[in-house]
């Protein structure tokens, strides 16, 4: 493998160069508001032949030891070892699971602390953030700031609960996310954390942390008490390398189970929202792994699909609240990634940007969209289709799945219809059922017996359906809430501010 480290990080709208991966975990989010991307990745490639024996902290290290420019390999090995080989899994030896069911592999993500995939990346980023801490002598205070559309929320909370020199607020749209995933964040302990739900969408609570991450006198203020923000949104990069590994460990796992020959491209079905996990899948293909194609699963806010096949993002439409809430979003974060990878001009991803953020809108020029294309197949699936799937994989065959996954696995079954591609396939799974208990249990049984509340419907899913309740569940009803805050889109940083006074007290 080859690495040309001249260029380190930059930031898609090309006012910064030369940023380490430790600062730019750091930082989160560029000064410029752009997104931090390697800029060695097309000099980084991995020899799939030789990753085929390892295990997946062993494929871990290997990928970040390339990514990583500034972090030793002993760093490394602490932080994947503290995540992975530590017990937060179900399976010591291995985070994630792949199932055959129908004719494509189902790559589980959410065998961890919080039932979700979120899981993969912020089990290791508080590892990540205190070893850059160190590499850059900060001697302030990190408070991580979070939205989240429901599942990033927990996970980050339960990664960084109680890590020294760090302190978490998670913002999450008071109304936008499924009751599990609410109590989940509400009881979360820790003297650290703090959890705030905003009067709004996702979007608005999103854009409200990007505005305090922009505001230079609340910054310099946060400077002067000795506070210093960062984030764990999918924005920040060390919540995306993670994600890289499952997508080679998968392919390993098909070539050892005889599935495919070492070399055979496959494809990667990605329940998409803030284009995160599929952008990793990019990061796959670009560094050797043999993709042949990346399938954008959208639920009713189909921005992405109509942006793949017009080369026009357009936000500027209504808003839809779906059974997969963390993919209700019209603002896909990381496409700007993607953006700078095919353009290489960074004042075009700054222009396009800007006309987002002004008008709503943006069209990209023909030939880069048809560069997009070559990799990239959107789809869709409404709320009948997803609860259609539910059902049939369950029905026809035994296998049960989350309103997430059933958008993805809907959009395969479009795909195949216009494509005839006979690739073998892989859907990322990346959430347990059982967070989206309701929705499941009435996607394959109708309505739900009277008298039982949201949590009720755990034991029920797990008795009709004779499968388990995942253990982080199991008595999440009666744990006591430890937070209560709400608050409107201007209030949150005052919010902020409180938290910070609370921590100085
Ligand atoms: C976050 C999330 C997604 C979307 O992932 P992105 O990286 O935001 O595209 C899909 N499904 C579930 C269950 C999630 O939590």
């Amino acid at each position: 493998m080859q690495i040309d480290y001249r260029d380190h990080y930059v930031s898609t709208r090309g006012r910064e160069q030369n940023i380490t991966a430790s600062q730019a975990i750091i930082a989160g989010l560029a000064k410029d508001g752009g997104l931090y991307v390697p800029s060695f990745i097309r000099n980084c490639h991995f020899d799939i032949q030789s990753l085929m024996s390892k295990t997946y902290s062993e494929l871990a290290q290997t990928l970040f030891e390339a990514f990583l420019d500034d972090f030793s390999p002993e760093q490394i090995k602490v932080c994947v070892h503290g995540a992975y080989q530590t017990g937060l899994f179900d399976d010591a030896k291995c985070p994630v699971k792949v199932q055959k069911a129908k004719d494509r592999y189902f790559l589980e993500l959410y065998h961890g602390p919080t039932c979700a995939f979120k899981d993969m990346a912020l089990t290791i980023l508080p590892h990540f953030m205190t070893k850059a801490v160190d590499i850059q002598n900060v001697n302030r205070e990190i408070i991580i700031l979070t939205a989240t559309s429901g599942d990033t929320g927990k996970a980050a909370l339960s990664g960084f609960c109680d890590v020294p020199g760090i302190d978490i607020i998670v913002y999450y749209p008071k109304d936008g996310v499924s009751a599990v995933q609410e109590k989940q964040m509400l009881t979360q302990g820790g003297k650290n954390t703090c959890v705030v739900g905003v009067r709004g969408n996702f979007d608005d609570t999103q854009n409200g942390v990007k505005k305090i991450f922009s505001d230079q006198a609340l910054n310099a203020k946060l400077e002067d008490q000795g506070f210093l923000l960062s984030s764990a949104n999918s924005i920040n990069i060390g919540r995306l390398l993670p994600q890289v590994v499952y997508y080679y460990y998968s392919y390993c796992e098909l070539v050892r189970n005889d599935a495919i020959q070492c070399g055979d491209p496959v494809n990667f079905v990605v329940p998409t929202g803030n284009f995160g996990d599929i952008l990793a899948g990019y990061y796959a293909a670009l560094t050797g792994l043999p993709v042949h194609r990346l399938i954008c699963a959208s639920n009713a806010n189909r921005v992405l699909t109509d942006f793949f096949e017009t080369g026009e993002y357009n936000r500027n439409r209504d808003f839809y609240k779906t059974m997969s809430p963390s993919m209700d979003i019209l603002i896909s974060s990381n496409l700007e990634r993607l953006l700078y990878d095919v353009s290489k001009d960074t004042d075009q991803v700054s222009d396009w940007m800007a006309t987002l953020q002004e008008d709503g809108h943006y069209t990209i020029p023909e030939a880069i969209k048809a560069k997009t294309r070559k990799i990239f197949w959107g789809g869709c699936a409404d709320e009948t289709q997803t609860a259609q799937t539910i059902a049939d994989m369950f029905k026809k065959h035994h296998y049960l799945i989350d309103p997430h996954t059933a958008v993805a696995s809907h959009v395969y079954d479009e795909y195949l219809k216009n494509t005839a591609d006979e690739t073998t396939t892989v859907v990322l799974s990346t959430a347990s059922p059982y967070k989206f208990a309701n929705h499941v249990y009435r996607s394959i049984f109708g309505e739900i017996p009277e008298g039982l509340n949201d949590f009720d419907v755990l034991s029920a899913l797990s008795a009709a359906t004779d499968t388990a309740v995942p253990k982080p569940l199991a008595d999440l009803a009666n744990r006591p809430n430890r937070h209560n805050q709400v608050c409107s889109v201007n209030e949150m940083d005052r919010s902020l501010q409180d938290f910070l006074t609370r921590i100085k007290a």
